[in-house]
C-alpha cells in the first residue's frame, strides 16, 4: 500500500508524507523507525528512553499517510489537494502548507527537485511537485467550465525574519513590504505586492520559476536560507458566471501554497546568538500557526479568539484558515532513526492540528 486514508470533507485535513531514506543515511547504516499499520496511522518504534531502555512505540492518526514509495502524482490525487482546487474555483480561500524539519521533503513535495524549471515549453516529468500538478488540474477544470469566465492572477512572496519580500520583485529585499489591514476587504494584504495576470498555464509556471530563481539568488552567504524563511505562492481566481435574468454571479477564491521554514530552527540556532532573533521569529510564527489551526479544528474553540495577528504568516493566511476556507497540512518527515526526535515533534504538531 502506498497510501491509506480517512479522507473527510472538513475544513482542515492533515496528511503525512514520509520520504525515503537517502543514500547518505543508508551508507551510514541508519534505518527507518516508521511503520505503517494502515488506516491513516503512523507508528514510531525505537524511541530512546532512559537508562532502563527504549520507550513504547507511539501511534499517530491522520487523514492520509504517504509511505516513501508514494509518487508526486499520488500526493496530488490522494491528499485532498484536488478538492482544494475545486473549491477555490467555487470562490473559497484555500491553503496548502508543508511543515517539517529541514531535509524532510517540503520543497520536494511542493516544487520537486531543483533543476526542473527554466525550460520552454515546460516539460512535464514524474518529478514535478504538487504546485505544478495543481496548476495543470486547475487549467483542466477551467477548460471544462466553458460557460464561466475566469480571471487568474498570482503572487509569490517570502517571509524572512518577519519581513515580507516580493519574490517577483527582488528590489523589495532592500525595502520589505508592509502587511496592512483592509477595512473594505476585511482582511490583511501586502501593500505593493506584484500580482501577475495569468491567462495561460505557462504564465502560472513562469511565476513559479521566477520566484524560485529569485529565492535562490542573493543568498549565497547564508547557505541554508531556505530553511529560515516561509514562502507563499498565491493563485487568485475570480469568475463570472451568467445567471438567470441576465445577471452575472461573481466569485473570488484563492489558493496559497506555503513552504514553511524548517521546524527545527529554534533548538539548532539557540547557541548561535546572532540568529536567535531569527529563530525566535520562525519558532513564533510556526507556533502561532499551529495554535490557530488547532483552535480552528476544534469546534468548541473555533469561535473563540484566534491570534492571527501574532505573526505575519498567520495574518496572511487568516482569511483561508478562518471562515469557510479550507486548509491542507502536509507534514513531511524523515524515516531515519537519526531524525527521530524532530520526527516526533512534527508528528505531534500535526496531530495537534487535528484530532482524529
Ligand atoms: P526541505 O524542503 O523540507 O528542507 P527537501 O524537499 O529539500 O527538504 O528534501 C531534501 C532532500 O530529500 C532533497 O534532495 C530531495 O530531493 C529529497 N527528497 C525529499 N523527499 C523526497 C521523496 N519523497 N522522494 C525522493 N527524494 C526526496
Ligand atoms: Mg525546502
Amino acid at each position: 500500500i502506498i497510501t491509506s486514508y480517512n479522507q473527510t470533507e472538513d475544513n482542515i485535513n492533515v496528511v503525512v508524507r514520509v520520504r525515503p531514506l537517502n543514500n547518505r543515511e543508508k551508507k551510514s547504516g541508519d534505518t527507518s523507525v516508521i511503520q505503517f499499520p494502515g488506516n491513516g496511522q503512523v507508528l514510531v518504534d525505537g524511541i530512546p528512553g532512559g537508562p532502563s531502555g527504549g520507550q513504547k512505540p507511539k501511534l499517530f492518526s491522520y487523514n492520509v499517510v504517504f509511505e516513501p514509495a508514494a509518487t508526486q502524482e499520488d500526493v496530488l490525487q490522494f491528499s485532498g489537494m484536488k478538492r482544494l482546487i475545486e473549491m477555490a474555483l467555487e470562490g473559497f480561500r484555500c491553503t496548502c502548507f508543508c511543515y517539517g524539519q529541514t531535509g524532510s521533503g517540503k520543497t520536494h513535495t511542493l516544487t520537486g527537485p531543483p533543476g526542473l524549471f527554466g525550460v520552454r515549453p515546460a516539460p512535464f516529468s514524474d518529478k514535478h511537485g504538487l504546485v505544478f500538478r495543481s496548476f495543470l488540474y486547475l487549467f483542466q477544470l477551467i477548460q471544462q467550465k466553458t460557460d464561466v469566465h475566469f480571471v487568474l492572477k498570482a503572487s509569490y512572496l517570502e517571509i524572512y525574519n518577519e519581513k515580507v519580500i516580493d519574490l517577483l520583485n527582488p528590489g523589495s529585499a532592500r525595502k520589505p513590504l508592509a502587511v496592512r489591514w483592509s477595512k473594505k476587504a476585511r482582511g490583511f494584504f501586502v501593500e505593493n505586492l506584484f500580482t501577475v495576470d495569468c491567462e495561460e498555464l505557462d504564465d502560472l509556471i513562469a511565476v513559479l520559476e521566477e520566484g524560485l530563481r529569485n529565492r535562490a539568488i542573493g543568498k549565497h552567504n547564508m547557505n541554508d536560507f531556505s530553511s529560515r524563511s516561509h514562502t507563499i505562492l498565491t493563485v487568485y481566481i475570480t469568475s463570472e458566471e451568467p445567471a438567470e435574468g441576465g445577471v452575472f454571479l461573481s466569485r473570488s477564491g484563492k489558493i496559497n501554497f506555503v513552504d514553511l521554514a524548517g521546524s527545527e530552527m529554534t533548538k539548532k540556532t539557540q547557541s548561535e546568538g546572532k540568529t536567535l532573533e531569527e529563530a525566535n521569529n520562525i519558532n513564533k510564527s510556526l507556533m502561532v500557526l499551529g495554535y490557530c489551526i488547532s483552535s480552528l479544528s476544534d469546534s468548541k474553540r473555533r469561535n473563540s479568539h484566534i491570534p492571527y495577528r501574532d505573526s505575519k504568516l498567520t495574518k496572511l493566511l487568516a482569511d483561508s484558515l478562518a471562515g469557510n476556507g479550507v486548509t491542507l497540512m502536509i507534514a513531511c518527515i524523515s524515516p531515519a532513526r537519526s531524525n527521530i526526535s524532530e520526527t516526533l515533534n512534527t508528528l505531534r504538531y500535526a496531530a495537534r492540528a487535528k484530532k482524529i
